[in-house]
């Protein structure tokens, strides 16, 4: 091993003088033959260095030998670098010389003192090479040592994240790497500003300020090397040294600041009580550690900070669980189902409630896709759900569009209420559509309960009210002698009462059929201007009665709404009622436009007007405004209401403009089935054909008063009247006497009504007599089936009586039913002729225009597809024959697609109606009814009015 010689300063011992002195005698000769033939060999091992520097080292060796020079001054003078094994090989090549020397120039005697002295010198020279290069193998082992244990120190640091640990490493190694008695390492904490003794050994101290050091310590961007202080008791006095609070002996210090890029991060201080005991080396080392210790403290605030971001993402996690399991519990135990699905469509997520609510395991519907779940409902909730998911799914990408949307889904006798809305988060991103189901069926059921109990207890109000109502008709009309004025006047009173009471009734029964689902609708293409005009005409005493003007304005080719004429008129009734009675004086105004492809009706009055806070509210059930002339009119408060049900089950829409004191405007609007408007035709049809004289009506009620009632209604306009109170007695009537008519109660004491109509059916020589069934009893559309001519429901006017045994009885015209289908033709033939028509039959056009021109029908019923000449060429020719042309036509047939268009065409060719098959029997009787009306009309001459304008 090579090593570095340091300097040695111990005593050397003296040689013998005679031996110095010989050696002074004979160095030359010495030198010459160590050099010489001795050092030939002494060379082996040398280096070149060393072989060139031999003479000097030889000069040197010898001096050293006569005591003039200690080792390592030798080893100076010699300025080599030797290895041990180097200087053994010398020493002995030098011995040799000497022993050469003596024997050839000492005798014998005085050569063995000499020689006994040469040794003991020699020996003593290789005794102190020996030392020597011990103690520098010992140094050399120390250091190794020392970097070792910097290594461990400083590789644990650098691995070390834990401060504390390291901190402590760090102080320990440096100790021990120095020898220091004692250190303290000072970390800088960020918060309180100050430096903490982090870890000490033998140097207690408390916390202090930084800015009581020195700047060259704590500016971490000087970062300047360091030096040790030899000894501090020779320093003069500074603050430094009373805040490091250096323990008493300590002599020597070495204080490192900690520094990484730039930043200060603390400071470690080592004491030995030596006075210079530490070395540059030592301080360089100490610097070292610092460094490393430095960038620890940079790897444990990296760590600090990921190991707080962690704990802070921990617990955000944490929290974030907890808020989700709670989600879920309360998802999990809501009564409501509720189902999630993604942008695709896919359910991703319900809770149990929905599994129960449709009856289906949640596995088999996650993944699955919603819209089969909602199809799967009866319609029309089960399309309306879909159109909504779907709706919503396809504008995704504009999610603030999005509405919820809401259905009611039926299956198994269940009602469901879904609510669909869009799943949308704050960025307004779109995640899905959820779907709350409610089983409403329980609610569904209960209020289905009530509007029937409303139903029913409304329908036995009926019958009592019937007779009030029509005896008061009856002594006011003067039918038991004239009256005095105290009896008018009781009489209105009671008049008014029970009309009110009336209209309550049918208020109520209206509200409860709309909410039981049991309206039924006849729908049929109805002109507007008729309907204003019929509503007009029969509101206008109770408008001239008020002193107000009442007028109507229909514009010009309005065209047909597809609706229910009876509805609408009651709509109408319930706008034009409000507006006379809301209205002290001034003007009540209908009139019909069209917006686009709706017909928009208005009735606009100069009345009291709305508050506008209370706009809002006109349309709530039972809301009556708190205004004087609204609390003096009757009212319930239910007409609107059942207007804005009516409107919209019309698939229109009703609102009101209003100003207080001003006057209001109600306006509504249907649509128009089919673009193309359609020239309306003259409004003016006459309200009532004079009734066929001295025809017999038998009346079959149990209620003797409801009987006596209709006997002096029909008695007063000409009829005569049979009665019966039970379904036998009637059935022994109708074979006793000749009679024209029937009217039957549905519900009587020994028999229902319905079975009395199959009997009269079933009898050829009754089946003939039209039947009209007058009766509490809601019309479910049986009794037309087995034969009904007409069905009126309990209390009826007797304006309204009248026209419909009018209508009826004028069933006495001829049919001519052109039909190539046999079973048709019979199934036509039989219907008309049950309700009174008689009947003609062709089977194709050639044989329709001869019967046409033979037997000059009333009515002709056209089937389109027929052998030979077709319905369509056979209606062009009928329709331009002059003595056949007015003859009304009702086009009928299986074979088409679009029925709005195909009627369009049909009536530009001259058809006054058209049904497509499979023909409802109650429809075409009421095609026939008003195409015989229309032929009547046809022979009268013709006023043509293009915008009919009528003031009341
Ligand atoms: P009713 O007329 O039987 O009170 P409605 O439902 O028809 O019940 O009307 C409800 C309320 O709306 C009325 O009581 C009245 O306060 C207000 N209203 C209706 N029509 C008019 C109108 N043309 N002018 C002023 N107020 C009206």
């Amino acid at each position: 091993m090579v090593a570095k010689i340091n300097v040695d300063s111990r005593p050397h011992p003296r040689p013998g003088n005679d031996f110095v002195e010989w050696l002074a005698e004979h160095h030359q000769s010495l030198l010459h033959r160590w050099l010489g033939a001795e050092a030939a060999d002494t060379q082996v091992g040398l280096s070149a260095e060393e072989a060139i520097n031999l003479s000097s080292v030889g000069g040197a060796l010898l001096g050293a030998l006569a005591g003039r020079s200690s080792a390592e001054q030798f080893l100076d003078a010699s300025s080599a670098t030797l290895s041990l094994t180097a200087w053994h090989t010398l020493l002995e090549a030098l011995r040799r010389s000497i022993v050469a020397e003596l024997r050839a120039t000492t005798p014998a005697d005085q050569s063995l003192e000499l020689l006994v002295a040469a040794d003991d010198a020699l020996s003593e020279l290789a005794g102190e090479f020996n030392r020597f290069f011990e103690e520098q193998l010992d140094q050399v082992a120390g250091e190794r040592d020392h970097y070792e244990s910097l290594y461990s120190v400083t590789h644990e640091i650098a691995t070390s994240l834990e401060l504390d640990r390291m901190v402590r490493s760090a102080l320990e190694g440096s100790l021990k790497t120095t020898g220091a008695d004692g250190g303290v390492l000072l970390v800088l904490d960020r918060e309180s500003g100050q430096l903490l003794p982090w870890s000490d050994v033998g140097w207690e101290m408390n916390p202090i300020q930084p800015e009581r050091l020195p700047e060259d310590w704590t500016q971490g961007w000087r970062n300047e090397p360091i030096s040790p202080m030899d000894d501090i008791a020779a320093l003069p006095p500074a603050e430094w040294l009373n805040a490091l609070q250096v323990p008493p002996g300590m002599s020597a210090l070495i204080v490192a600041p900690i520094i990484a890029n730039g930043e200060f991060y603390g400071l470690l201080a080592l004491g030995s009580r030596q006075a210079y005991r530490f070395t540059t080396e030592d301080a360089t080392i100490v610097k070292a550690t610092t460094t490393q210790v430095a960038g620890a403290c940079e790897n444990a605030e990296i760590y600090r900070l990921i190991n707080s971001q962690a704990q802070q993402l921990g617990s955000m996690l944490r929290h974030q669980q907890e808020e989700a399991s709670k989600s879920q519990a309360i998802l999990e135990s809501i009564a409501d189902g509720v189902v999630v699905n993604n942008p695709q469509g896919q359910v991703i997520l319900m809770n149990p409630a929905a599994e129960r609510i449709l009856s289906q395991p949640r596995d088999s519907l996650i993944a699955s896709d919603v819209r089969h779940l909602v199809e799967a409902f009866d319609d029309p909730g089960g399309t309306t759900a879909l159109s909504a998911i779907e709706q919503i799914l396809a504008q995704s990408s504009t999610p603030l569009a999005i509405e919820a949307a809401s259905s009611m889904l039926e299956m198994d006798n269940r009602v469901i209420h879904a609510h669909m809305a869009p799943v949308v988060t704050r960025r307004d991103e779109f995640l899905g559509v959820v779907t709350i189901f409610r089983d409403i069926t329980k609610e569904v059921e209960a209020d289905r309960a009530k509007s029937e109990f409303i139903s029913t207890v409304s329908h036995e109000l009926r019958t009592p009210m019937t007779a009030i109502k029509g005896y008061t008709d009856l002594l006011s009309g003067g039918a038991v002698g004239p009256l005095n004025d105290n009896q008018e006047h009781f009489l209105s009173v009671i008049k008014n009462n029970t009309d009110r009471l009336i209209a309550l009734i049918n208020d109520l029964l209206d509200i409860s059929r709309i909410e039981t689902g049991r309206v039924r609708f006849e729908l049929a293409p109805v002109k507007i201007g008729e309907v204003i005009a019929d509503v007009v005409e029969a509101m206008a005493a109770r408008a001239q009665g008020r002193g107000l003007t009442l007028s109507y304005e229909v514009d010009a080719g309005l065209p047909e709404v597809m609706g229910d004429r009876g509805r609408l008129y009651q709509v109408l009734t319930n706008l034009v009622g409000n507006a006379i009675n809301y209205t002290p004086e001034g003007s009540v105004t209908v009139d019909a436009t069209i917006v686009g492809t709706a017909v928009q009706v208005s009735v606009r009055d100069t009345g009291v007007g709305i508050d506008p806070e209370d706009i809002g509210r006109v349309f709530d059930r039972f809301y009556r405004a708190n205004d004087p002339v609204v609390q003096e009119a009757s009212g319930t408060g239910l007409g609107l209401p059942i207007v804005k049900m009516f409107v919209e089950m019309h698939g229109g829409r009703v609102w009101v403009d209003s100003e207080k004191g001003r006057g209001s405007v109600f306006t509504f609007i249907l649509p128009v089935p089919g673009a193309e408007p359609e020239p309306e035709a003259s409004t003016a049809l006459p309200s009532a054909v004079p009734p066929i004289a001295a025809r017999t009506v038998l009346v079959v009620d149990d209620d003797p008063d409801i009987a006596q009632l209709v006997r002096m209604q029909l008695e007063n306009n000409g009829y005569r009247v049979i009665t019966a109170r039970q379904g036998h007695k009637a059935l022994e009537r109708v074979s006793e006497d000749q009679v024209d008519l029937i009217v039957l109660d549905r519900l009587l004491p020994d028999t229902d009504g319905l079975t009395i109509l199959d009997q009269l059916k079933s009898n050829p020589s009754t089946a003939q007599i039209p039947t009209i069934m007058l009766t509490i009893v809601e019309d479910d559309g049986e009794a037309m089936a087995r034969g009904a001519s007409a069905y009126l429901i309990k209390p009826v006017n007797q304006r309204s009586l009248l026209e419909e045994i009018d209508t009826v009885l004028a069933r006495q015209g001829r049919v001519l039913i052109v039909e190539d289908d046999l079973d048709t033709a019979k199934l036509l033939t039989r219907a008309l002729r049950r309700v009174g028509f008689t009947t003609e039959a062709a089977s194709d056009g050639y044989e329709a225009l001869a019967a046409a021109r033979r037997v000059r029908p009333n009515v002709i019923i056209m089937d389109l597809r027929l052998p030979g000449m077709d319905g369509y060429e056979a209606l062009s020719h009928l329709k331009r024959n002059i003595t056949t042309g007015t003859i009304p036509i009702i086009a009928i047939s299986a074979h088409v697609t679009n029925p709005v268009a195909e009627r369009e065409r049909l009536i530009v060719l001259g058809a006054t109606d058209f049904l497509p098959k499979p023909i409802d029997i109650e429809e075409l009787i009421e095609a026939v009814d008003r195409a015989t009306k229309l032929g009547r009309l046809a022979s009268l001459p013709t006023t043509h009015n293009s915008q009919a304008t009528r003031k009341a």
